[in-house]
């Protein structure tokens, strides 16, 4: 589907009004970095780093890791690349790790929290990601923050680790940026120093929807039953969107729904400014942006909020019908 929209790729994707939505794309492997190029993506806003580890029968080597996010980079040719730290969890157990066996491994010991109980792998992620970034600029994100003091320990291992880089007489990125993935609703309401610290956040849709609605995104029968345009989702969002911008810190939407026109479109119209998607959505999302004025749906969509609606998707349909 992607030559279809080929003639847009170097394109932005601006609306009506002149507000320009800026898209990104999800990667998590080396095979995915031709997309950048071929889908115009501004960069990589998400890079899944689960992959690399879980293809292994023990836990990588630093110069491996290292020598692969630096192949990531160059092929990204001076775009941004995102890079996830490991989330990891009881659900998808590494060969080498001990299984854990917990009743609910979404909401158990996985992600960040695993990362700052066993420094040592996080440690060791953080140099590989130092390492391979020199003399360009690093974007780290941590997974699933819950709450603010997660993200200042994660944030100072980082330092550390820099720290010790120099020390080591090692040359350095260009810049470093931090930023943290929120995808728990608790994390929408940390502090104001948190939204502070932060230099981007990342809504991942996937999981804050997942426990917001409590309905497992795994669990086929409930996972369909609550949509990113309830309404109730959408307050989460639009509380999201406030925090940030009173932090004046840049935040991007990368679950699967901002790949998704209907979805990409309503968040476009709340506010946000970057999504993150598949290569594949990038076109169809671009092409559909261009076509539409976002104020005026934005308007649309506060006057059926005010009567009372529980659910966009028909107000959106609908309207994108008659442009
Ligand atoms: C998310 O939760 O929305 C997300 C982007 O991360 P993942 O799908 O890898 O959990
Ligand atoms: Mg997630």
């Amino acid at each position: 589907a992607q030559h279809r929209y080929a003639g847009l790729r170097d394109l932005p994707a601006t609306d009506l009004s002149g507000s320009t939505v800026q898209l990104y794309m999800n990667a998590g492997l080396m095979a995915d970095l031709p997309s950048l190029e071929g889908s115009g993506a501004e960069g990589v806003g998400l890079f899944r780093t689960e992959l690399q580890f879980l293809t292994r029968t023990r836990v990588p080597r630093r110069g491996e890791l290292a020598a692969l996010y630096s192949h990531v980079l160059n092929n990204a040719h001076g775009k941004p690349v995102m890079f996830r730290t490991l989330d990891i969890g009881s659900d998808k157990v590494l060969p080498y790790m001990k299984p854990q066996d917990e009743p609910n491994p979404a909401m158990g010991w996985r992600a960040i929290r695993v990362g700052l109980d066993k420094r040592g792998v996080l440690r060791m992620q953080l140099q590989a990601l130092i390492r391979a970034a020199v003399g360009r600029p690093l974007y780290v994100m941590f997974p699933f923050v819950t709450e603010m003091h997660e993200f200042e320990e994660a944030h100072r291992l980082l330092m550390e680790q820099i720290a010790r880089e120099q020390r080591l007489g090692h040359p350095m990125p260009s810049d470093v940026r931090v930023g943290a993935m929120l995808e728990t609703p608790a994390l929408a309401f940390a502090p104001k120093k948190f939204f502070e610290m932060c230099d981007f956040i990342s809504v991942g849709g996937n999981d804050l929807k997942q426990f917001f609605f409590a309905a497992d995104r795994e669990n086929e029968r409930v996972r369909r039953r609550y949509d990113a345009l309830n309404t109730s989702f959408i307050c989460l969002l639009e509380q999201i969107l406030q925090r940030c911008n009173e932090a004046r810190v840049p935040v991007s939407f990368c679950g699967e729904d901002a790949g998704k026109p209907i979805e990409a479109v309503t968040f476009a119209a709340l506010g946000f400014r970057r999504l993150s998607m598949r290569p594949a959505s990038i076109g169809p999302v671009k092409h559909l942006i261009r076509r539409i004025d976002l104020t005026e749906l934005r308007k649309v969509l506060d006057d059926v909020r005010a009567l009372g609606e529980v659910n966009l998707r028909a107000t959106v349909t609908d309207w994108l019908a008659r442009q």
